[in-house]
C-alpha cells in the first residue's frame, strides 16, 4: 500500500492506494479553513493516521502545489496560506507517520501520474500541461521526471509567446500561462466582448466571462467565443509545438479544468500544434486529454513513492 497526498491551493486530498493502483480509501479536506501551514500539516497527520491504520503502508508520496526543491525535499514557497516556505514536509510526515516519504511539485507529479497510470501509459517521453488558474508543466524523459540542472525544469507554462503580452505571475510578460490559463481565457473573453459590442451575445449575457463560459458559448456556435477559442489554440499550439520540436515526445497530455472543454478545444488545438511543428514531427503528433481526471496528481504521488522505495 502507498499513501498518496495531493496538496492544492484550496484543498488537500489523501488516498490509500493498493499494489494495482486501486484507491482503497480517500479523504478530501478544505485547506482554506486553516490559517497556517502548521494546521494543514496537523490535519494531514490526523487523516494520515486514520488512513494507514491496520494497513501495511510502504511509502508516502506528495504532490505539492508550488515550487519544490526536490534534492533538499523542501517546499520553496507557497502563496496558499503562510508557513509553507522552506518546510521539509516529507521529514515532518515521516516523523509523524513512520513511513518513508517523498515530495515533488504537483505538475511534475501529475505528469508522472499520467505517464504511469493514465493517458501516457506505454510511452517513453511525455509532456504534460495542466491548464487551470495557471499552466503547470511536467516533462518525463525516458521514463523519469526531468528536473534540469537547477531542479526547476518543466515549466511549460512559462514559455514566452507574445512580446509585450499580458503580465505573468512569474514576473515576465506574454508567457503561455498569461495568455491561455483558465483565468487568461476568461479575461480575453471579457476583453473581446468590450471590443466587439455587436458580437458575442452569449458571452455578454454571462456578466463575468469565465473560461468555461467561453467554451460553452463556442460549442453553441457563438462567433466571438469561437474567435477567443481559436486565438487560445494558436497561442497554446505555438507553445506546445515549440516544446515538441525541442523534446519530440510520444505524447502531449493536457489536464486541468480547461481540458474538460473537450473537442471544442482539442480539435482546433491539434491543428494549431501541427501548423507550428517542424514537418519531421508532424506524423507523430499526439495531443490528448488527461485520463485520470482529478486524480493525476494523487496517482503520480503513488508512482513517485514506488520509485522512491526502489531507489533507496
Ligand atoms: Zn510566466
Amino acid at each position: 500500500m502507498i499513501l498518496a497526498i495531493d496538496i492544492g491551493g484550496s484543498q488537500f486530498g489523501m488516498a490509500l492506494v493498493d499494489g494495482r493502483g486501486k484507491v482503497v480509501k480517500q479523504v478530501i479536506r478544505r485547506a482554506t479553513r486553516f490559517g497556517h501551514a502548521d494546521e494543514v500539516v496537523a490535519g494531514m497527520v490526523v487523516e494520515g493516521r486514520r488512513l494507514i491504520e491496520g494497513a501495511r503502508v510502504k511509502a508516502c508520496g506528495i504532490g505539492f502545489g508550488g515550487p519544490v526543491d526536490f534534492e533538499a525535499q523542501r517546499i520553496v514557497n507557497s502563496t496558499h496560506v503562510p508557513g509553507w516556505d522552506d518546510l521539509a514536509l516529507p521529514a515532518v510526515l515521516e516523523d509523524a507517520l513512520g513511513i518513508p516519504t517523498v515530495m515533488d511539485n504537483d505538475a511534475n507529479v501529475g505528469a508522472f501520474g499520467e505517464f504511469t497510470y493514465g493517458a501516457g501509459q506505454g510511452s517513453r517521453n511525455l509532456l504534460y500541461y495542466t491548464v487551470s488558474t495557471g499552466i503547470g508543466g511536467g516533462v518525463v524523459i525516458e521514463g523519469a521526471i526531468y528536473r534540469g540542472s537547477d531542479g526547476f525544469a518543466g515549466e511549460l507554462g512559462h514559455v514566452p509567446i507574445l512580446v509585450d503580452g499580458p503580465d505573468c505571475e512569474c514576473g515576465n510578460r506574454g508567457c503561455l500561462e498569461a495568455l491561455c490559463s483558465g483565468t487568461a481565457i476568461g479575461r480575453r473573453g471579457s476583453e473581446a466582448v468590450q471590443k466587439h459590442p455587436r458580437l458575442g451575445k452569449r458571452l455578454r449575457k454571462m456578466g463575468v466571462v469565465t473560461a468555461k463560459g467561453v467554451f460553452d458559448a463556442a460549442r453553441a456556435g457563438d462567433r466571438l467565443a469561437l474567435r477567443v477559442v481559436d486565438e487560445t489554440c494558436v497561442y497554446l499550439g505555438m507553445g506546445m509545438a515549440g516544446a515538441m520540436n525541442a523534446f519530440a515526445p510520444d505524447i502531449m497530455v493536457v489536464g486541468g479544468g480547461v481540458s474538460k472543454a473537450g473537442r471544442v478545444l482539442f480539435d482546433p488545438l491539434r491543428e494549431q500544434v501541427k501548423r507550428f511543428l517542424m514537418p519531421v514531427h508532424r506524423p507523430h503528433v499526439k495531443v490528448v486529454p488527461a485520463r485520470l481526471k482529478g486524480r493525476s496528481v494523487l496517482m503520480g504521488a503513488v508512482a513517485l513513492a514506488r520509485e522512491f522505495i526502489t531507489r533507496v
